[in-house]
């Protein structure tokens, strides 16, 4: 049992892990000793460190430490990766040969740590198998596998329409309180069913949030299986540019094991402009938006390390759900369109449909899955291949007669089982849905078994399907979930199964058309 995340953890973790940071293995030192000549906003100018080397960590008289960001001939940029007080012009300064590493290993599962490993949980120090550099190249062509195995969110409207594969990438992208957070977690959440492993990278996330984020998947999910990465708006820059680094160099450990991971990047907006904020600070040339040019390769070299690894390598993945802000649904701002065309796919959230209640408020229309869908299970995908065509013609539909006039019976059955399809596609959170349980009312709303169902009332019939399920028809759980195709007795046991949780729900009384 870890304890709780007590307030006040995140500020005071600077001073109880000075300690920890001591420990850190860094080899051998390199002898040339540097100098200050500048220190401000978190940033060293150094010079007469000839040999320093771009991501080599340096140590500062006094003990701190910091990476470097840029070089020029005679001269580095270095980011302290902790904040406190003011360094002085002339304070010595020597290479530690070492670029920055995080722990990795078994001992991360369970924890709240900030991007170096240090707990912010108030427990034990982490007990690291090794520590990796943060920065690793990404997994070559040849050593990668199509993604084939599904990641399974338990959320419908995902699994259904923009289903996940292991390896992938997909961005989930939205304006502020759309739900992104919410997405990311209840994924995370429904991997208690599954054996993957998750880690969750905050960076520049209110610590409120954070904690939250934290207690639900203590609450909910597998937290033993769960890694937290923390680097909050209140963390130095320094700590909050490496935190997405830190977090896959921990799930990479256990893809190299031949294990999956999934790995939430919470949120990668807030992530680039820290590096804005860096690199003005060490007065590189701002490009688009003021943004370093180097922004796209940063993310890219970030992301490129989500993989699906050949089976010559073990055959483990990194899964990446990367999150991003929009202002106002601008999804052509630079950092949204670097994002996307970077990542496989985005779950888009929309903040109209946010405010309409329609949570998830995923916008069918501008979110894609490019590799997932091979790795769809054979029975959800029978069921589920007419959906995103359906739900996007009766979206049309319904704008197109919102002010009268169009009354024939065909209309009226499309806008009916389109508002049904609403309602399913409508899930609160903390409520995930195995994959049977989609097959089964994908299957029963496709045969009409729901068409009675008033759609406010689907809520209270999907509640009452898992038992009815598992009591009814065990045997077509079981052949979805070890990805069978759908024989017609199966899906006849499903469609049933909802057909009688219905009648249980009910009784409803048709209405229209
Ligand atoms: P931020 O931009 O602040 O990071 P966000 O986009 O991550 O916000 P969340 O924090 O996930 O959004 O969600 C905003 C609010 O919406 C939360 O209070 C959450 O409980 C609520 N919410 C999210 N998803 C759902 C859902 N499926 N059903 C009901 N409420 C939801
Ligand atoms: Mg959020």
């Amino acid at each position: 049992m870890s304890p709780r995340l007590p307030s006040g953890v995140l500020e005071n973790w600077l001073t109880r892990s000075r300690a920890a940071l001591a420990r850190l293995e860094l080899g051998p030192a390199v002898e040339t000793v540097g100098r200050v000549e500048s220190f401000g906003d978190g940033i060293a100018f150094v010079s007469g460190l000839p040999d320093a080397r771009l991501d080599e960590l340096l140590r500062f008289e006094g003990g701190r430490l910091g990476f470097v960001l840029t070089l020029d001939d005679d001269r580095a940029s270095v980011v302290l990766l902790d904040g406190g007080e003011a360094i002085e012009a002339g304070a010595k300064v020597v290479g530690t040969g070492e670029v920055a590493r995080a722990p990795v290993g078994p001992g991360l599962l369970g924890r709240v740590v900030d991007p170096l490993g240090r707990p912010l949980d108030g427990g034990e120090p982490i007990n690291a198998e090794r520590y990796d550099p943060i920065e690793r190249a990404a997994p070559a062509i040849i050593e990668r596998e199509l993604v084939s195995e599904p990641v399974e969110t338990g959320i419908l409207v995902i699994d259904a329409m923009f289903s996940l594969g292991r390896g992938q990438r997909e961005l989930i992208i939205g304006d502020r309180a759309t739900g992104k957070t919410s997405v990311a977690i209840d994924a995370i959440i429904n991997q208690k069913r599954s054996d993957m492993i998750c880690v969750y990278v905050a960076v520049g996330q209110r610590a409120t949030a954070v904690e939250r984020a934290v207690e639900a998947v203590r609450e909910r999910g597998a937290p033993e299986r769960t890694i937290f990465v923390v680097a909050s708006s209140a963390a130095s820059p320094g700590l909050q540019w490496i935190a997405p680094f830190a977090g896959f160099a921990m799930a990479e450990y256990f893809r190299d094991r031949g294990e999956h991971a999934l790995i939430v990047i919470d949120d990668l907006t807030k992530h680039a402009a820290t590096h804005r904020e860096l690199a003005l600070l060490t007065r590189e040339p701002p490009g688009r938006e003021a943004y370093p040019g180097d922004i796209f390769y940063v993310h890219a070299r970030l992301l490129e390390r989500a993989a699906k690894l050949s089976s010559a390598l073990g055959g483990g993945s990194v899964t990446a759900l990367p999150i991003a802000e929009t202002d106002a649904g601008n999804l052509s701002a630079y950092i949204p369109t670097n994002l996307i065309s970077i990542t496989d796919g985005q779950i888009v959230l929309d903040a109209r449909l946010f405010a309409a209640d329609q949570r998830p408020a995923v916008d069918v229309g501008l979110s894609v899955s490019r590799v997932g869908g091979k790795a769809q299970p054979p029975a959800l995908r029978q069921v589920a291949s007419r959906l995103r065509l359906d739900y996007s013609q009766f979206l049309e539909l319904e704008t197109f007669t919102r002010f009268g006039g169009f009354s024939s019976a065909r209309v009226k059955t499309e806008i009916a089982r389109g508002r049904l399809t609403r309602a399913l596609l409508t899930q609160p959170r903390f409520a995930p849905l195995r994959f049977a349980e989609q097959v089964a009312l994908l299957a029963a709303l496709a045969d009409g078994a729901l068409d009675a169902v008033p759609p406010d009332e689907i809520a209270a019939v999907r509640a009452r399907l898992r038992a009815g399920l598992d009591a009814t028809a065990a045997r077509a759980v079981e052949a979805v979930a070890a990805g069978e195709e759908l024989d017609g007795a199966s899906r006849r046991r499903l469609v049933e199964a909802v057909a009688t949780a219905a009648e249980q729900a009910g009784p409803f009384v048709r209405k229209g058309p």
